[in-house]
C-alpha cells in the first residue's frame, strides 16, 4: 500500500489538522519499522503479530493503541497495513453515527486489510454493538424489523484487522476492550529519540540542523513527535526568511519565543492552565469542572491534549479533591513574571 498518495491523504485529514498540515504529516511519517523511532515495547509486540499473521497467512489480531494524541498510533497502523501489503482504512469513532455506516465500511473490507478507528472511546455505544460479532467471529448480526416479526440477518465479513486507536482507555466499554488481542499503551519520547526523529525529518524537508539546534527542539517538543515536527517547520520557516542555510540554535531560540514555547516545553496554554490555578484558586486544589469553565476549556481537550505532559513532568498534581500546582510550577511561574 503506498500511503504517501492522495487519496490516503485525504482519507485520513482530520478536524484538528487542516489540508496544509495534513500534507507534510504524510511527507514526515515514518514509512516503515526502521524509520518509527522509539516505542520499542509496543513496537517488538507488533512485530511479532505481523509475522505471525504472515505465517499463518491470515488477519493480525486487532489491537489497541492507546496513549496521548501525536505519539505515532495513526503512523503505526500505517506502516502495519504496508508490511502486511494490505489496505488501511482509517475512520474517527465518533465520525460513525449509525450502525449502517458502520456495517457498510464492514463489508466493504478486503481479506487482512486494516481498518483503523480513531477516538474508538467516542464511538456511539449502539454502533460500536455491530464490532462485537465482527471482530470475533467476522460477521455481522442486523437485525431487521422491529416488534415481533424482527429478524436477525447475518452477513460475512472478511477476515480484517481492527486497529483502535485511544487517548483514554479507561473510558472504552468492556465487551469492547476485551475483544483486543493487544493492548498496547504509547509513552512520551524521550529526548534522544526525539532528536533522531528531527534529524531524520530535518532531511525529509531538506534542511540542517547545528547539532545544539536539534537538541533544543528536542527538548522543547514535550515528548511528542507531532509537536517536534510542528516546531521544526517553524524553525525552518524562520531559517528561510532569514537566508540562513545551518539552522542555529540562536534561530531555533526565536521561533521558540514566536510560538511562545518556553524552555520546559509549555505553550501559553499549559502556562495558563497552571496561572489559573495558582491566581484563582491558591495553587488549588480545584476540581476539573470548575478550572475548564475557568479556562473556558472543552474538558476532554484539557485531559487529554494538555494535563498528560504537565502530570508526568510534575507540574501539576490530581488529588482526590482537584488539581493542584507543584512547586515545580510555582518556581517556574514566578521566573516569567
Ligand atoms: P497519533 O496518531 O498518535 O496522534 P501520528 O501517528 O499522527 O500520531 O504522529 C504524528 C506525527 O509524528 C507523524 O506524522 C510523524 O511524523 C511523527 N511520528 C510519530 N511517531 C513517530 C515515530 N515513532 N517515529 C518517527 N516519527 C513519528
Amino acid at each position: 500500500m503506498e500511503f504517501e498518495n492522495r487519496d490516503d491523504c485525504e482519507r485520513i485529514v482530520t478536524a484538528e489538522t487542516g489540508p496544509e498540515e495534513f500534507k507534510h504529516e504524510v511527507l514526515l511519517r515514518p514509512s516503515n519499522f526502521t524509520e518509527y523511532i522509539g516505542q520499542k515495547k509496543v513496537v517488538q509486540n507488533i512485530e511479532v503479530m505481523v509475522e505471525s499473521a504472515r505465517i499463518r497467512n491470515s488477519a493480525m489480531d486487532h489491537a489497541l493503541l492507546s496513549g496521548p494524541p501525536g505519539l505515532g498510533k495513526t503512523s503505526l497502523a500505517m506502516i502495519i497495513a504496508k508490511s502486511i501489503g494490505s489496505e488501511l482504512h482509517v475512520i474517527s469513532g465518533p465520525a460513525i453515527e449509525k450502525k449502517g455506516d458502520l456495517a457498510a465500511i464492514l463489508t466493504n473490507l478486503g481479506p487482512r486489510d486494516v481498518l483503523f478507528i480513531d477516538e474508538i472511546h467516542r464511538m456511539n455505544i449502539s454502533v460500536e454493538e455491530i464490532l462485537y460479532s465482527a471482530m470475533e467471529d467476522y460477521r455481522l448480526d442486523i437485525v431487521i424489523g422491529q416488534g415481533p416479526s424482527a429478524r436477525t440477518m447475518q452477513i460475512q465479513v472478511a477476515p480484517f484487522t481492527l486497529i483502535g486507536a485511544t487517548t483514554r482507555s479507561g473510558l472504552l466499554s468492556n465487551p469492547l476492550r476485551d475483544r483486543f488481542m493487544a493492548h498496547l499503551h504509547f509513552d512520551f519520547y524521550n529526548h534522544n529519540e526525539l532528536a533522531s526523529i528531527v534529524e531524520n525529518n530535518a532531511r525529509k524537508l531538506n534542511v540542517t540542523l547545528e547539532k545544539k539546534a536539534l537538541i533544543l527542539i528536542a527538548q522543547c517538543a514535550r515528548g511528542t513527535p507531532r509537536i517536534a515536527n510542528r516546531i521544526l517547520r517553524r524553525v525552518r520557516d524562520f531559517s528561510l526568511v532569514k537566508g540562513e542555510t545551518l539552522i542555529s540554535e540562536e534561530s531555533v531560540l526565536k521561533s521558540l519565543a514566536l510560538m511562545e514555547i518556553d524552555n520546559y516545553g509549555l505553550d501559553r496554554m499549559d502556562r495558563k492552565i497552571l496561572q489559573v490555578i495558582e491566581e484563582y484558586y491558591k495553587g488549588g486544589p480545584v476540581g476539573i469542572e470548575t478550572l475548564c469553565a475557568t479556562l473556558s476549556e472543552d474538558r476532554t481537550t484539557i485531559e487529554d491534549v494538555y494535563e498528560p505532559y504537565l502530570l508526568k513532568e510534575g507540574f501539576l498534581l490530581r488529588t482526590p479533591r482537584g488539581r493542584e500546582i507543584s512547586q515545580k510550577s510555582k518556581d517556574h511561574l514566578k521566573k516569567l513574571n
